[in-house]
């Protein structure tokens, strides 16, 4: 298949054999996915080069080096899903998100997209929205951007929201994060800083679970790039510092048509959320070491224990004041770590709570 591609290329560029790299006429699609790290999985990416006009296609890559394999039958499969601009190499060049599959076709067992994707069409008629604040935290060498040399900041209060050089670290690189994920096209509809120096936020969607999880996953890789570009680490530890600094979460928005329109479908799905194992399933599965963040101090709710609340920053599920005044709109789930995995979080939320509304 591909050496018929080639052959034709070269046939159309009138010279034989020419590497398509070399041409003007050829752009870059950068492949993006996720590992099979454990216990939380890390993006990579590498580049291929495409004829102008051509669609990127199947892939494949050495999955002993990303722990999607065993030596011997290394081969896996990428299989592209999501494809936007690429905002750091500009031009006709493309980021393209791709799903991991094994050779014979089966989504492999790291490919959480794909167990998704029956969810969400299942319950597509319910209209699941998601917005998600993903928080952050950058690092220089070993200490958090901001964190002076064998010492710590003044205490936790002046640097959530903050202005000035005293407060804020690394918004040139939040600024230029922001920027290029517009340039993407994707649904990014904030950013803010944190309460600890080097902490920051931004948020995707209102968007349905697929849509929300792949813009999600593609606005991790370029603040890793752009990070890197200032030679500093974005990490999305859950508790990046020990000691008085709040750890870091996902808050998961979440609404669908009925609880948009009535707030019945609010408390209800509140409700369903607490119901039996339910709690236990969703936190088991919401990052790792989501223990050690969901203490019940810094504005979390134990992890042991679920509650639900309007305006309660220390609820697990909190009700936006707004939403209580207007008797209609989303909950926040307040539970899942920075680390957690959209494609894991949204399918547990749909699941539980339109399974309990459909009744
Ligand atoms: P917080 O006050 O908790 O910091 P943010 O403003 O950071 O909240 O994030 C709120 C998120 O909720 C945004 O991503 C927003 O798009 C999303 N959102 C707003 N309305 C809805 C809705 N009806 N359903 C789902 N998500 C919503
Ligand atoms: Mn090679
Ligand atoms: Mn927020
Ligand atoms: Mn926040
Ligand atoms: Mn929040």
């Amino acid at each position: 298949m591909r050496a018929k591609t080639g052959k034709r290329l070269s046939i159309r560029l009138g010279v034989a054999g020419r590497n398509p790299e070399r041409t003007a006429v050829s752009y870059k699609a950068e492949y993006i996915w996720i590992d099979g790290t454990e216990p939380t999985a890390l993006l990579r990416s590498k580049t291929k080069i495409l004829a102008d006009g051509a669609e990127p296609p199947v892939w494949g890559f050495d999955g002993s080096s990303t722990n999607q394999a065993e030596g011997h039958s290394s081969d896996r499969v990428l299989r592209p899903v999501f494809t936007c601009p690429d905002p750091i190499r500009g031009g006709d060049n493309v980021l393209v998100l791709a799903e991991v599959e094994e050779i014979n076709g089966e989504p492999h067992v790291s490919n959480t997209r794909a167990l998704l994707r029956p969810i969400a069409e299942q319950f597509a008629d319910q209209e699941s929205w998601f917005g998600i604040e993903q928080e952050y935290t950058f690092f220089k060498g070993s200490r958090p951007l901001g964190f002076p040399e064998g010492g710590f900041p003044a205490p936790q209060g002046p640097y959530y929201c903050g202005v000035g050089a005293d407060a804020i670290f690394g918004r040139e690189i939040v600024e230029l994060h922001l920027d290029r994920c517009l340039a993407a096209g994707l649904a990014i509809s904030g950013i803010n800083a944190e309460v600890m120096p080097g902490q920051w936020e931004f948020q995707v969607g209102p968007a349905g679970p697929v849509e929300v999880s792949d813009h999600m996953w593609v606005a991790r890789y370029l603040l890793y790039r752009t990070a890197e570009e200032f030679g500093v680490e974005a990490t999305l530890d859950p508790k990046p510092a020990r000691g008085d600094w709040n750890g870091a979460g996902a808050h998961t928005n979440f609404s669908t048509k009925a609880m948009r329109e009535g707030y019945e479908a609010i408390i209800a799905a509140c409700e369903a959320l607490g119901e039996g194992d339910k709690p236990m399933e969703h936190i088991s599965q919401y990052g790792s070491g989501v223990e050690a963040r969901l203490t019940g101090a810094h504005e979390t709710a134990p992890w042991n224990k679920y509650s639900y609340g309007v305006s309660n920053r220390g609820a697990s599920v909190r009700i936006p004041w707004q939403v209580e005044v207007d008797k209609k709109g989303y909950i926040e789930d307040r539970r899942p770590n920075a680390n957690m995995d959209p494609y894991v979080v949204t399918r547990l939320l749909v699941n539980t709570v339109c399974a309990a509304l459909e009744k």
